[in-house]
């Protein structure tokens, strides 16, 4: 499949699954805008490794997408740089555990703003582009806790069930603009965000990283395997490709089985 000048947003792509995505994108022809924190010479060195290894136009937005009007610029900016946005990748998040009664105010509105709220600020400001094409994608990294949930993690759950129904809605209001929406539902992915919860498992039960790792698994996915970047990058693509035209409004897994129970 050619994605050859094609446009792709991937927010929070310069880690974990959005890089994975971003990297399948580009692979396969897409111009990239890499979106998320980190250290400035190592995004630089990213972005400009992406683009020669694959020989596409690469650019980086630094927008905090807890922001609607850092969004709206880097909507803007790619439109400017590329041409137009074809394809809209959800991807950042964050997390925070603890119970309701002590999850601190400003931790559950950071979660919302980042893991929900953002999808709807990006495809209000990436549709109308999509639209005037006739053609576009819009992929939105849920979880498994998108279709059930787990203690200690209210917001993160409420935020991925809510990023679903709004991925419906997308899908509904852009049924016959050539465009689809669709959610995408990982189980474990050993990345950053998951590897600060590993850690402060081992801490709190004075086991061992490997130890908490079986154990994260066992307790969630009949299969105790950790899901690469590289599978949600070949699912991502796979969404943006022909193939895929009429599948909008559905919620894909990729879960070793976490939902089946
Ligand atoms: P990660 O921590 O490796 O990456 C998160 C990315 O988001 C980083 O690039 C970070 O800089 C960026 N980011 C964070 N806050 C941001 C902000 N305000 N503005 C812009 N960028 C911001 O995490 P990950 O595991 O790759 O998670 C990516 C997505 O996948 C998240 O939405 C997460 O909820 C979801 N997810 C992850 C897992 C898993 O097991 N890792 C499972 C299910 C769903």
């Amino acid at each position: 499949m050619s994605l050859q000048g094609k446009t792709a947003i991937v927010t929070g792509s310069t880690s974990g699954i959005g890089l994975g995505i971003a990297t399948a994108l580009a692979q396969n022809g897409a111009n990239i805008v890499l979106n998320g924190f980190g250290d400035a010479t190592e995004i630089e060195n990213l972005r400009a490794s992406l683009a020669k290894e694959h020989g596409v136009a690469v650019t980086y937005s630094g927008a905090d997408v807890s922001k609607a009007s850092e969004i709206k610029t880097m909507v803007a900016d790619a439109a400017t740089a590329h041409g137009s946005v074809d394809i809209v990748v959800n991807n950042a998040g964050i997390q925070f555990t603890s119970p309701v009664t002590d999850f601190p105010d400003d931790k559950w509105d950071a979660i919302i703003a980042i893991n929900l709220s953002s999808a709807f600020h990006l495809c209000k400001a990436a549709l109308p582009f999509m639209k005037a094409n006739g053609w576009g994608r819009v992929i939105n990294i849920a979880s498994a806790h998108g279709l059930v949930a787990s203690p200690q993690k209210s917001a993160y759950v409420a935020a991925k069930h809510g990023l679903i129904g709004f991925t419906k809605v997308v899908a509904l209001e852009t049924a016959n603009n050539g465009i689809t929406a669709n959610a995408i539902c990982p189980g474990w992915v050993l990345t950053p965000l998951v590897a600060k919860q590993i850690a402060d498992r081992a801490a709190t039960n004075k086991s061992s990283v490997a130890a908490e790792e079986e154990k994260l698994l066992e307790e969630k996915q009949p299969m105790h395997k950790f899901t690469t970047p590289e599978h949600l990058g070949a699912l991502a693509l796979f969404l943006c490709s022909d193939a895929a035209a009429t599948i909008t409004g559905s919620s894909y897994s990729m879960d070793g089985g976490w939902t089946a129970q």
